[in-house]
């Protein structure tokens, strides 16, 4: 399988490549040059497999032969193999056609470890094949940080530096930042935002010789390999709902637009996928592109479902590339007027391509507060902020009766513990194995947000700069 940009301008590569990559060379998303597909029959026989094996036949296509399919089935075991539920990501039916889609029963209670488990084994693997180590890293404003050092954590080939914003993250998220042992990651709480953050990253990945130096790579979630890892759980959830004989709708807690789309990927594969539904807090840019054709950035504001305080949904860019029949050019003058005047208008045709799969809506505090409640009071369903914004705007599509709704749950309540007890009234407890988060000791370096200060201390760490000097 090759893979192409979406800016029509960078060379084709390969899945390892890509996972490596991260970014196309010309600013552009990767995206497979065709959608492998799976025939009805293929999908009925997920039904009552264990998820591990769903995943390493969803995901066997993409790659190719880049890594052999018996050593993908054993490391979708052990990525799968230590999450708290049986299931992986069970269902939960609230009500009548109704359900949540559980994705927190890995280490770090977010669905980021569903694709982060699987993909830092990936790399990891294929690193070891061309005897080559890597530096990896991450801005985060909470959830990625955490799955990316519970994922990495004792990778031989990879040194993973997580970078987030200093007293701006929450206890939990920070202890799952800070309180691993192994000495390949590397915890930096940033004396600034997460723009901050995130502005390093950039900064870092643009000063190329420092980047050949370190031979820095990136995780975040416009890497083609996550986005595959997450089109699974629509297969396994669709499954066991009746599909392939029965449609399904999904709506998706949404920020960068990774999950959501994955849901498309599986669409494009063959699943019957009757809608996908965008729910975004008020940070609602998705919601007013999809009214009325117009892209156009404001300023993010704090919520309490932090995960989806967004301006710009990257990976909206690999569903606009489909929208105009993969024409590359387009896409790259689209993104150019963006970076120009903060704004494109996305044209009537690809509107309706978008509009025949894609809804949105958007939920503000108030409604997110009242879900929470409701959910609690009528099903004894605690749900997390980011879930709640999901069930809130399921509730404002019109549906099909026949057609069973799956919010995606996208945290567990327990890494919000404040705004859960605001909104119903009860403190949720961390699983089994993750209490004593509290009591383990704590590893970190305190940086400004200064390039040089961060680069000194990547480079200071990085197994890949030592081996280049020794070379
Ligand atoms: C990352 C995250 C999201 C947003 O997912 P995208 O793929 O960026 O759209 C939603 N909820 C939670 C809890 C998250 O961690």
């Amino acid at each position: 399988m090759r893979y192409i940009s979406t800016r029509g301008d960078a060379a084709s590569l390969d899945f390892v490549d890509v996972m490596l990559a991260g970014l196309a060379r010309d600013g552009g998303l990767y995206v497979p040059e065709t959608w492998p597909q799976l025939e009805p029959a293929c999908i009925a026989g997920f039904a009552g497999r264990p998820y591990a094996e769903i995943a390493a036949e969803v995901v066997r296509p993409f790659i190719g032969g880049g890594i052999a399919a018996s050593q993908l089935a054993r490391m979708a075991q052990e990525a799968y193999g230590a999450f708290r539920h049986p299931a992986v990501v069970p269902l939960v039916q609230l009500a009548p056609g109704l359900f949540v889609l559980e994705l927190f029963h890995g280490p770090t209670l977010a669905f980021k470890d569903l694709a982060m488990q699987l993909v830092a084994r990936l790399m990891d693997y294929a690193l070891k094949l061309r005897g080559e180590r890597l530096t990896v890293v991450v801005a985060t404003s909470g959830d990625t940080g955490g799955a990316a050092v519970e994922a990495f954590r004792g990778c031989a080939q990879v040194d993973l530096v997580v970078l987030f914003p200093h007293g701006r993250v929450s206890e939990v998220q920070r202890r799952m930042m800070t309180t691993a042992p192994d000495d390949n990651v590397h915890a930096v709480a940033v004396e600034g935002t997460f723009d901050d953050c995130q502005a390093l990253v950039k900064a870092m990945f643009n000063h190329h010789a420092f980047r050949d130096q370190v031979r820095l790579s990136a995780v975040n979630s416009i890497n083609w390999a996550r986005i595959v890892a997450q089109a699974v759980y629509y297969f396994a959830a669709a499954v066991a709902l009746g599909a392939p004989y029965r449609k399904v709708a999904f709506t998706v807690p949404t920020g960068n637009f990774g999950d959501v789309y994955a849901g498309y990927v599986a669409h494009r594969m063959g699943l019957p996928v009757e809608r996908l539904v965008v729910a975004t807090n008020v940070n609602d840019i998705l919601v007013r592109t999809f009214a009325t054709g117009a892209y156009s950035l404001r300023d993010v504001v704090a919520t309490a479902a932090p995960s989806m305080d967004i301006q710009v949904s990257s990976n909206f860019e690999r569903l606009l590339f489909e929208a105009y029949h993969r024409d590359g050019r387009k896409i790259a003058a689209l993104m150019g007027s963006l970076m120009q005047s903060r704004r494109f208008l996305v044209e009537a045709h690809a509107l309706a391509t978008i509009r025949a799969v894609f809804s949105a809506h958007r939920a503000d505090e108030q409604e997110r507060a009242a879900a929470m409640r409701a959910w609690m009071r009528e099903a004894d369903y605690c749900a997390d902020p980011h879930t709640a914004i999901g069930l809130a705007v399921a509730e404002k599509e019109a549906r099909d009766p026949t057609v069973p709704m799956v919010v995606l749950a996208t945290a567990h309540p327990a890494k919000f513990p404040e705004t859960v007890r605001e909104a119903c009234g009860i403190v949720p407890k961390l699983p089994d194995g993750l209490a004593e988060l509290e009591t383990r000791t704590e590893r970190v370096t305190v940086l400004p947000p200064d390039q040089s200060a961060i680069e000194r201390f990547v480079a200071s760490v990085s197994r890949a700069a030592k081996e280049g000097a020794a070379a």
